[in-house]
């Protein structure tokens, strides 16, 4: 018998029969069953614990501990679900179900939408198939093999997914009398699924297009130990509390109509008020860090988004339109302006660097099943700005843009996670360009002693970049600022500064932005301060309330006051219960409630309270107003 040699982590090297299981041989190693292995990683590839080994290599398990292993068990919970489906409603056909960072989802092809009442029955259905401790079995057979047993089953989803694959051989994975097109790995039994919860059920077009059929899709989730379910079910619970499509209703922030246009913004006057606080915020920042502030058109010729790039490499995400028979498109970046601006002179290298800023509103045709709330739009603004310098100030600018968005984050309260990411697939300019550019960046990140982690290909198509993620107080992970890095653009368009030499040099360009889109920023802001906004950006910041009618000359003179301070304030005298106005203050999640009876306006005083139900006793005007002013300084306290 053909023998092969397994490396083990320990650096310990056993011989076996060539074909043993994996799960077989790390039994062997660690003599006797491991605890909590999910999978294991042979010659650092990730394979199913029943897997042959055919050759030489190192072996090590997968433990329910690594991030992998989540992975895994949640892809394995998509097929379990599947399952359960196609025993409870055969009709169905299976479409995807892949592992996604919250849980897994599965997309089925069914007429009628699953009801919320349909989940808990295939929850009940799952449990009994994981007490069956069902094997899931790998098998492996030639494409065409498979395409005629989805075609047999009437399964056109899976047949057209195979029809897209170019490889000879496909993988499927069996469990009782399900079997499912994939790469695999996946857990070897269903006994090992135990912790999970179906969470929601909504619609979603095939192949995230909708000119598609419209699938049904279950979203769900799994953990290894229950308590690490119930802790993720109580944050689901807290982020649907916090969700900013319900939060902008109640709080008549911003609306999204089907008639306007799916992903088209509409801001009510409280949102469009919040906005205009953090784009004034902005504006300061920018101008206090030697930036310029410019303002660019919608719309620019055809001609120069070929020119730049973008006609060849971001089309379809663009709009068009023409105008006196010529083509036009409709800006998806900021760029283009900016780079116009800087031609119009000669530069010296004693101009250098120039940084333009805009609040620069862009058009992006995201396919309408990806739009979410404010999260994801067809129109937004982004705080945009193009650092043109010397290849000798590139560190010192990005380092510069680093210092900037770690003071940002501090202000809202952000900690956040940093990322590189390198030349994707399809791009432009030389690859030594791309190692420069890379190169800069990490060593930026370093001099700012901030520790990243690497997303390989993930690169914008003109440079690499240096992507953001901050961290809400549900600790989920939300993209903000970018740092770009284009050595391509100068050159497509003819940048140039004179040098000390007197001669024409290359310029290097950067896009980068701070809080990234306005609106994700937003969305991320109502939903982290669960709309009970801090009093610097509250936009109603303090509403007089009036007890009795007979103080109401008194409470519109408070009113105007407050505004004439430059206060945000509002008036309720309607003939209503304080009690009743107390509340729906609160509801709109008021930072002040200053309640005027018949004793407010006798002592010429005041009866501020918070929202969190504090009462402050009677104050005079120009003392509240003072705690207010100094509350209104970006980056005071959540609670006043
Ligand atoms: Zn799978
Ligand atoms: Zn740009």
């Amino acid at each position: 018998m053909e023998e092969i040699h397994i490396q083990f982590p320990d650096k310990a090297s056993l011989t076996f029969p060539k074909g043993i299981p994996a799960g077989e041989a790390l039994k062997v190693w660690g003599q006797g069953p491991l605890n909590g292995m999910v999978a294991a990683r042979f010659e650092g590839e990730l394979i199913d614990l029943p897997a042959k080994l055919m050759r030489d290599g190192e072996l090590r398990p997968l433990s329910e501990k690594e991030p992998e292993a989540l992975e895994i068990l949640r892809h394995s919970s998509a097929h379990l679900m599947a399952q359960a489906v196609k025993e409870l409603f055969p009709e169905v056909q299976i479409a995807i179900g892949p592992a996604i960072e919250q849980g897994f989802y599965y997309d089925f092809g069914k007429k009628e939408p699953f009801t919320p009442e349909d989940l808990p029955r295939i929850e009940e259905r799952m449990a009994s198939l994981s007490r069956q401790k069902i094997p899931m079995v790998r098998e492996e057979l030639p494409r065409q093999k498979a395409i005629d047993l989805f075609a047999s089953q009437g399964e056109s989803f899976k047949v057209a997914l195979l029809q897209d694959l170019e490889d000879p051989m496909v993988s499927l994975y069996r469990q009782g009398n399900f079997t499912d097109l994939c790469r695999g790995p996946h857990l070897a039994s269903t006994t090992q699924i135990r912790f999970f919860k179906l969470t929601q059920v909504a619609g979603a077009y095939w192949r995230g297009d909708e000119r598609n059929p419209m699938l049904q899709r279950i979203y769900g989730t799994a953990f290894f130990e229950k308590k690490a379910l119930e802790d993720h079910l109580h944050r689901l619970e807290e982020a649907r509390r916090r969700d900013h499509r319900r939060l902008g209703k109640d709080l008549d922030l911003f609306s999204l109509h089907d008639e306007v246009g799916p992903g088209l913004v509409i801001y009510h006057p409280k949102g469009a008020l919040l906005r205009t606080i953090l784009e004034d915020f902005e504006k300061k920042e920018h101008l206090k860090r030697g930036y310029e502030i410019v303002i660019g058109p919608q719309l620019l010729r055809a001609d120069l988004w070929k020119k730049s790039g973008h006609y060849e490499n971001y089309r379809e995400l663009m709009y068009f339109t023409e105008i006196d028979g010529q083509s036009y498109g409709i800006k998806p970046m900021n760029c283009l302006a900016h780079m116009i601006i800087y031609k119009s002179k000669i530069r010296s290298y004693r101009d250098l660097p120039k940084r333009y800023f805009e609040l620069g509103t862009v058009h992006r045709h995201e396919k309408s099943g990806v739009l979410h709330g404010l999260m994801r739009v067809r129109q937004f603004t982004q705080d945009d700005a193009h650092i043109i310098c010397t290849p000798d100030q590139l560190q010192d600018e990005i380092r510069g843009v680093l210092d900037f968005v770690a003071y940002v984050m501090k202000i809202f309260d952000f900690a956040f996670e940093v990322e590189i990411s390198t030349r994707p697939e399809k791009s432009i300019g030389s690859d030594e360009d791309w190692e420069r550019a890379t190169q800069a960046l990490s060593q930026a990140l370093e001099a700012n002693g901030l520790s990243f982690s690497i997303s390989e290909g993930e690169g914008a198509f003109y440079g690499p970049k240096i992507d953001i993620k901050l961290k809400d107080a549900l600790d989920r992970r939300w993209q903000c600022a970018t740092i770009q890095c284009d050595f391509t653009l100068p050159e497509r368009f003819d940048l140039h500064y004179i040098g000390p030499d007197g001669e024409r040099h290359r310029p290097v360009m950067i896009h980068r932005v701070i809080l990234g889109a306005l609106e994700r920023f937003l969305g991320v802001l109502i939903e982290h301060y669960a709309g009970a906004f801090p009093t610097w950006l509250a936009p109603v910041q303090a509403v007089v309330l009036s007890v009795t009618d007979r103080t109401l000359t008194y409470c519109r003179g408070v009113h105007q006051a407050l505004i004439q301070a430059g206060i945000r304030a509002d008036l309720d005298i309607r003939n209503e219960k304080l009690g009743l106005k107390v509340r729906e203050a609160q509801l709109q999640k008021i930072p002040y409630m200053i309640v005027i009876g018949d004793k407010e306006e006798e002592q010429q005083r005041i009866s501020p309270r918070t929202r969190t139900g504090e009462n402050l006793g009677l104050w005079t005007l120009p003392q509240f107003i003072d705690r207010v002013r100094e509350e209104s300084l970006p980056g005071k306290p959540a609670e006043p």
